[in-house]
């Protein structure tokens, strides 16, 4: 999916929230999306992969993404990469995958917000970093690492708009994508976006 192939929260947008937590912001809203699929089809500049310490490509999202974009080619670039401390970003290459890049983050093992949050953070960092400037997120932590969804939600929505509203780097942005893979998170950002992004 190209990124014009997907819309924006704000084309999107249909039900007003009854406490928005943001103020409404049209531009932010053009520049965030949601998509329910699979993340390795998608064709950004960056799409993040939910990584473990050691950049394995072991379970889950991680060996969809090292699958996708051939493993044995990302797994020796990986391997150059000397593992990655939870809450921090590193780049690889898309390789086979639409994405020019891969953005591999660890998230928290469980419910810890400031990690998962730093998590978010340091992959929109990198990305504005190398001037990259559309990224897509899966719902990090939230698989084996048993993050419960809906504050993990809350957590990488609100992440991404203090970012956004606040990076001196946020102005050459041109896209979010959350993506969405189970059926539950689904439902949660359905309910949750027009919280953190309400429109009117
Ligand atoms: P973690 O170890 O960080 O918990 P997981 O890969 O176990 O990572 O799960 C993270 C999230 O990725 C889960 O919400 C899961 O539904 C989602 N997921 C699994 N496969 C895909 C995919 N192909 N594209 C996008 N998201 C996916």
């Amino acid at each position: 999916s190209t990124l014009s192939d997907i819309q924006t929260w704000g084309q999107f947008a249909r039900t007003r929230p009854q406490r928005p937590e943001f103020r409404v912001n049209h531009e932010l809203n053009e520049k965030v999306s949601i998509f329910v699929g699979d993340i390795t089809a998608i064709e950004v500049d960056a799409i993040v992969n939910a990584a473990d310490n050691e950049l394995t490509g072991g379970g889950g999202v991680d060996a969809v993404i090292h699958n996708a974009a051939g493993k044995h080619m990302l797994r020796l670039e990986c391997r150059t990469l000397n593992s990655c401390p939870t809450g921090t970003s590193k780049i690889t290459g898309g390789y086979k995958l639409p994405a020019k890049y891969i953005i591999h983050t660890v998230g928290p093992k469980g419910q810890q917000p400031d990690q998962l949050r730093d998590a978010y953070q340091s992959a929109l960092d990198l990305m504005s970093e190398r001037q990259l400037k559309s990224i897509a997120f899966p719902c990090i932590s939230t698989g084996v690492y048993g993050y419960p969804n809906e504050e993990a939600a809350n957590v990488a929505l609100r992440t991404v708009r203090l970012w956004l509203e606040s990076s001196p780097h946020s102005i050459h942005i041109e896209r979010v994508v959350f993506c969405l893979f189970g059926e539950k998170d689904r439902e949660i950002y359905n309910r949750l976006m027009p919280v953190y992004f309400p429109y009117n």
